[in-house]
Order: structure tokens, then sequence, then C-alpha cells
């Protein structure tokens, strides 16, 4: 017999139910006043478990050969939660379950079989009589399983769950050894701990591993290394992983970043950002993101939630709204400080004709912005470049464009002409990657002027970028006031630069929008950036003949 089919549109086979139903029959609460009742799980929890275990609706029992990972349709899941939404104790539960519980597929009921957990050395008398077309489950022979962190403190969260949820329940009896290290299971099985100083048992054939708070797990930790160990692992026995973790810093390159903006259709991402529209550092609307990070943990007292985030907002607001605002881009990871920026205006400054000045152009052809931003060789302050006859400065990609929309190359041509009759213009840096057949025209008009500087390179990229916001900092630099070039400027999210690190071996950055498809431009401050390069590169060639002079303010 095959699956029985959806009831609703949108069902799917899964052996999250039969495993729901086993875990509160078998798993207690592992601590507070509830300690030793049955461990129930929230919805958010259940959709987790039930998608992990959902099944290909194709698949077939053969009892000589049963399948294994590759009946599910996932290969390994993501959790993303906030700090204290109870990672921990469903990780707890997980492991007792891929332990001792139904977790392999065992075929399709005819209806009428049943779980009888007599039959599994298991006295509690719970018995799950299967439907018609319901997938069964059955448990591993030998299973070894993994929890996994880079610290012992973050094992000893799940571990402290699972010690008491197994002793204080009906597992005590089927579970022989809960130690402080492991924990032996029926069949030679064992539960192990694997943390970055203890990797003695990493390569292992394992059937489950846990890796939780993958957001720490960073190349600099070597974690990234164990986490392919485990999967080389689990692929070897069709076993399966199971990722936690709270919103990570995007410029760390983490297990958890990578896990997330990975191409991979088989792995099961379970994320669920607040609305982006309220600001974590307002006290309000920090209040519902927090209400809507734990309306599905009701153990959870948000005043205390809001409590520690306060706290903790004071010394690391980045941390803050990662940890408790389950936000992977939030504000704090700006490229650029926006304040800085908007201190650094000088709307009314006008730079003569014939003054050396350099250009940066960045932007695409068809999507997104196109920018041209000019850069006064002398006093440091940077301005759009828009089209000579007026109006716009970065040509944006109206919202309704149609699939015909292209930036008009002929006003950014004539904006670029009337700089370069203007103004003595040392270099254009452009980045010729979207923009070819612009390049290309003004190559061959104005020759080695215009050079092609591509920014996705990271290390050259990292290093502009870092004397960009340098330059900001120090004040070195200032601009028109441009609302425009600010928003873009604002827009710029910080992202690590792979393998590209400063002097002294800390680990560089470059730039990105929010998010691959994000409304928010960043191409003005790319090309900010690659002028304000081509103006350092104009001093140190000894381009700037002329004495430098203070900005002047005019009113
Ligand atoms: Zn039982």
């Amino acid at each position: 017999m095959p699956w029985k089919g959806p009831i609703q549109p949108g069902d799917f086979p899964s052996l999250g139910y039969l495993i729901t139903d086993w875990v509160e029959a078998h798993c207690v609460v592992p601590d507070g006043f509830d300690l030793g009742s049955p461990f129930v799980y929230s919805d958010e929890q259940m959709t987790f478990i039930v998608n992990h275990y959902r099944l290909k609706t194709t698949i077939e029992f053969n009892p000589a050969r049963p399948l294994l990972a590759p009946a599910f349709k996932h290969r390994r899941s993501q959790l993303v939660r906030a700090q204290k939404w109870g990672k921990n104790p469903l990780i707890a539960s997980w492991a007792c379950a891929e332990g001792v519980g139904p977790v392999l597929f065992a075929g399709w009921a005819e209806g009428g079989e049943v779980w009888d957990c007599r039959d599994h050395g298991c006295g509690c008398g719970w018995v799950y009589e299967y439907e018609p077309g319901e997938p069964m489950g059955m448990a591993w022979p030998t299973p070894l399983i993994q929890i996994t962190a880079v610290s012992e403190d973050s094992t000893g969260n799940t571990w402290d769950a699972l010690r008491p949820m197994i002793e204080k329940g009906p597992l005590a009896e089927v579970i022989p050894k809960v130690g402080e290290e492991f924990i032996r299971l029926p069949g030679q099985g064992r539960i192990d701990v694997v943390t970055s100083s203890a990797r003695s048992r990493l390569g292992q054939r394992v059937t489950a591993v846990s890796q939780d708070e993958t957001g720490l797990w960073t190349p600099e930790t070597g974690m990234v290394k164990v986490a392919e160990t485990q999967r080389r692992g689990l692929a070897g026995m069709g076993g399966r992983a199971v990722e936690t973790t709270n919103a990570w810093d995007p410029a760390e390159g983490s297990v958890a970043q990578r896990t997330a903006e990975s191409s991979v259709e088989d792995v099961h991402r379970d994320l669920r950002e607040p609305p982006t529209h309220l600001s974590y550092g307002n006290r309000r609307e920090r209040r519902k993101i927090h209400q809507f990070n734990y309306a599905g943990s009701p153990w959870v007292d948000i005043d205390a939630i809001e409590a520690e985030a306060a706290e903790l907002m004071e010394s690391d607001p980045a941390q803050a709204e990662r940890f408790f605002g389950n936000r992977i881009m939030g504000a704090q990871d700006a490229a650029f400080d926006l304040d800085r920026w908007s201190s650094l205006a000088l709307p009314n400054l006008v730079i003569a004709d014939r003054e050396l000045i350099t250009v940066g152009v960045d932007g695409a052809r068809f999507d997104d912005a196109l920018a041209m931003i000019a850069t006064d060789v002398v006093t440091g302050h940077q301005w759009p470049v828009g089209n000579p006859s007026g109006g716009v400065a970065i040509w944006t990609r109206p919202e309704n464009a149609g699939d015909s929309y292209e930036h008009p190359a002929d006003e950014a041509d004539a904006a670029m002409a009337a700089l370069f009759d203007r103004y003595e213009v040392w270099r254009a840096y452009i980045d010729p990657q979207w923009i070819d057949h612009l390049y290309d025209r003004w190559a061959g008009r104005w020759g080695d002027r215009i050079v092609a500087w591509t920014t996705h390179r990271p290390k050259p990229m990292a290093y502009a970028l870092r004397a960009y916001r340098a330059a900001m900092t120090g004040g070195d630099l200032s601009h028109s006031g441009d609302p425009l070039f600010a928003k873009h400027i604002g827009h710029a999210r910080r992202r690590k630069a792979v393998g590209v690190y400063d002097e002294d071996r800390r680990p560089m950055w470059t730039v990105s929008k929010a998010s691959p498809g994000s409304p928010l431009k960043i191409d003005a401050a790319v090309a900010g950036c690659l002028s304000w390069e081509a103006r350092g590169d104009a001093i140190a060639a000894g381009a700037k003949k002329k004495q430098r002079r203070a900005p002047r303010r005019i009113y």
C-alpha cells in the first residue's frame, strides 16, 4: 500500500506525527515546576519535527535494505530561533527519539499495525495504532548520536535538558546508562558530546548529529571543518543532522550562514524573522518583536526577555538584536554609520571648475541602480554626478518598470562628458561587470583615464571599503548631502570577505545588500568607495598639486 494521499491540499507524509506522540509519551519536562510531567511540543516545535521527518511520497519499504536518509525529503534541517525559545529541550527530545524511538521509515501501513512499546524494551504501556496508508516507524539498530557545539557550555545546555528528560521519566527503564560524558543506548548505541576541544569521536559513522549554535561555528573556530566531517560521517550511515542557532552575524561566514545561503534544496530551513518595519532600537516596537518571536513559547516571560535585551542593548546592540530579535541583518550590521555620514554633509560647497577630481561608477544595466560619484581630490568632497540637464542623479529602476527597462545610458554618458568638460578628471574607476557598454564607450573616448576596477575581488574591495569607512570616521570626507546617496550608504551591509585578513589577522568585510532580492540599493555607496579609492591613488601618485585647503561653508 502506498501513502494514503493528502486529506487537505499541501499535506505531506511525515513520521513527525508519530514521533511527536512518542515524545509526549516518553520524554518529560526536564526542569522547573513541571519537572517530570509529559514534554509536549509547542506548535512551532511540532511543525519543525514534522518537516524534518517529512517523507518522499514515492518510496517503498524493503525490509532487507530499508531506506534511511534517502526516505526523507530533507537531508538535514536548520532551525533559527531567538534565545530561550526552547531549542535545547527540543534537541534533547529529538536525541531521545533518534536513540530509541520510531525515526526510520518502515513502510506504509495497511491499517491496524501498531508500535507497541513492549516490543521495544519499554514497559510504559504506550501503543500507537497506524491508520491505512500512514507511514510506519522503526528504531535504529545501533544509533550513534552526537550533540555538538563550540564549547562545553553550549553542549551543556542540551545535555542538562537531556539527562533529566531520560532519568525522570519512562525512558529511565529503556536507556541503561546516563553519564556526564555519554549516554549508553540499547544495541551498543550511544549519545556523545563533541566540542571544538573534544573531537576524538569526530569522523565516526554517526546516525544523527545535532549541531548547536552554528552561528558561532566560524572558520576561525575550526567548526566549519567539524560540520563537514560530521556530514560525511552521516552520509556514510544514512543519518541526518539538525542544526539550531540564533540569528548569526552575516560578517562571520558561519556554518549557520552557509547553510542558510546555500542553494541546495534538500535542506529544511526554518527561520521566522520578525516584521521588518519594527525597529529593535525602539522600546515599544522591540516588545512587539519579542511577542512575535516568543508567540510559540508560552513558558517564556516577555518582561524577563525585555529586561535582558535592554541590558545587552547597552553594551552590544547588534548582539541583542540577533539573540532576542532573531534578526540576521539588523541595523547594527550596517557597513557605515549613517549618523556620521549625515554630519559630514556640506551641501553648499561647490568645487570650482578645472579642479582635479576622481570618479567612481557602479551599477547595473537593467536592475538596481546606476551611480556615478565624483570626489574632489584636494578636499575629499563627494557628490553624485547627475544628468547635466537636471533631475536624476542616481538612476534607479522604477518599481513598476517593464522587462524592457534599462538605465538611460545616454544620460549617464552625457553626465560623464559634462564632468570631463568641467573638471580635470584624474581617473574614473568603473566596475564594468554589468555596464561594459558604457565602459567601452568611455575607454574609447578617454583612454587610460578610464580604469576597470572590479568590485568582486574580495581583498582589494575590503581594503577600499576600510579606507572609505575610515575617511568618514576621521572626517577626511565631506559630501553634498544628496538624500539618495545617503540612503545607499545606509543600506550597505557588512559581509565577511572570505579568506581576507588585515595586518592583525582579523577578518575583513565587503558589502552587500541586506539580501539578494532586497529593494534597498547600495550602488552609490560602492561608487563612492571606488571614487574615494581613486582619490587615494591620485594623492599617492602625486597628482594633487595644489595646496590643501579646508572645505568652506557657504551660507
Ligand atoms: Zn514506551
